[in-house]
């Protein structure tokens, strides 16, 4: 089974919701996922390797250079970033953590917050993914808790001395530029360094065994004295704070990646349903599995129509960290229904990579885990309805000395 199946899964017919531009967008996204990646995804997603060969025809897409409208990017609008999300995630959620990693946080923070000769020098290269970018935030011993980082930044004459580890970060292992979140040892803020490949301090190790997301290159990153010249410190990141806003911004886009995950499963399992017979009769003819495919559709359409808000509110302006968790928080633990809903109907070839759902099923894991945790993600939406931060209270609890009773 190597041709894709055809797209069956709009049934609120939501492809209105884009504009002309953001249609073409995603008929061309669509067409490079369904033509060459889906024929050659498993085989790397079986070695766990970056399929290299689709660097090229992912720089003719017009994507990489994300919302940013210089140096050669593209100026994506909200819902034109999501088309490209969910075509990539639609055939395999790798891709689309790829160009999310790439885009949404690497060419984003050198586009906002970099230096106008940081801007000249790297954004026309990675806008069109000839140069790949990589954003290293969370450590062995920060994930959820990223403000902690311990990762430091020493300055020397003219520059800057790093030392630390860093963990998960997508594309380390090749990518030419890795924007490095560390504290400074000047002021006690975090500050952002661009680390180039090939920094004799800088060493990246690939994460093996992973089983979700295993074309995605995570690596485990030690920098052991890796000197920073000044010119390639991030001017525009003063504190965390910088962080933080680069991460609302990420995970409004991050939401929409389940939807392209779930968009491909019902495209699968409802070709195979039709196909499959038993009993004398396609499986999509017996109620129980009509009942699976019905509520997959409807999750499928109501998870669009929150990312479609979210979006509307970040182009106003508008969207709140709160909101950006709690839909990011939504999305994903409904991609793990309609996915696990995809592998029953399926039977013995949900377990086979061949047939998409089950690659699909280990790759929602991922989008329930980074970008925050559900857990962390929900209390942080929370925080918005009661006011009270429990994620942090937690901690402060620890802290307290063991009742005497
Ligand atoms: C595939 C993948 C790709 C990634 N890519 C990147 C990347 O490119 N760059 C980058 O910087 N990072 C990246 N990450 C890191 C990711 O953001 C972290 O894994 C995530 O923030 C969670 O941190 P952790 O894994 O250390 O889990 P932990 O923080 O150790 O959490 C473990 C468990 O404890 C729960 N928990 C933690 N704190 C609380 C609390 N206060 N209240 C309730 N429950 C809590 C969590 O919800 C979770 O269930 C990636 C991770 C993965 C898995």
């Amino acid at each position: 089974m190597t041709v894709f199946p055809p797209a069956r899964h709009d049934a609120l017919e939501l492809e209105e919701l884009f504009t002309p531009e953001e249609k073409a967008i995603k008929a061309r996204v669509r067409a490079f996922a369904e033509q060459h990646a889906a024929p050659i995804i498993n085989k790397y997603w079986e070695k766990a390797e970056f399929p290299h060969e689709l660097r090229s025809k992912f720089g003719e897409l017009g994507i990489g250079g994300a919302h940013i409208k210089s140096h050669g990017c593209q100026g994506l609008t909200t819902m034109g970033a999501a088309a490209a999300i969910v075509e990539l995630g639609r055939v395999d959620g790798s891709l689309s953590t790829f160009f999310l990693v790439h885009s949404y946080l690497g060419v984003m923070t050198l586009g906002l917050l970099g230096s106008e000769a940081q801007k000249a020098e790297l954004l026309p290269g990675l806008s069109n993914f000839s140069k790949v970018a990589a954003w290293a935030l969370t450590e062995p011993s920060n994930g959820s808790d990223a403000s902690a980082l311990t990762t430091t930044a020493r300055k020397v004459p003219g520059g800057w001395i790093l030392d630390g580890r860093k963990r998960w970060i997508g594309n380390a292992t090749f990518a030419d530029v890795v924007i490095v979140w560390a504290r400074s040892s000047e002021t006690g803020q975090v500050n952002a360094f661009i680390v180039r490949k090939g920094n004799p301090g800088f060493r990246a190790t690939k994460i093996e065994h992973k089983i979700s997301l295993r074309c995605v290159q995570n690596a485990d990153i030690h920098l052991t004295g890796a000197f920073v010249p000044d010119a390639d410190r991030l001017p525009g990141v003063e504190s965390f704070a910088d962080a933080a806003g680069m991460l609302a911004m990420s995970r409004c886009m991050v939401a929409w990646q389940p939807v392209g995950l779930v968009t491909g499963v019902y495209d699968m399992v409802l070709r195979y349903t039709s196909q499959r017979r038993q009993f004398g009769a396609p499986l999509a003819s017996f109620q129980l599995v009509q009942e699976r495919l019905a509520r997959m559709q409807a999750t499928i359409q109501a998870m669009y129509l929150m990312c479609h808000r979210l979006s509307q509110l970040y182009d106003a302006g508008r969207m709140s960290h709160e909101q950006a968790s709690l839909v990011k928080a939504w999305t994903t633990a409904r991609a793990r229904e309609v996915v696990a809903l995809g592998r029953e109907c399926l039977g013995g070839n949900g377990i086979v990579a061949d047939f998409l759902v089950a690659k699909a099923f280990v790759d929602a894991e991922a989008y329930y885990t980074y970008e925050g945790t559900y857990d962390v993600n929900v209390l942080v939406a929370a925080r918005g309805q009661t006011g009270y931060a429990a994620f942090k209270t937690a901690g402060r609890a620890n802290k307290a000395p063991p009742p005497t009773h």
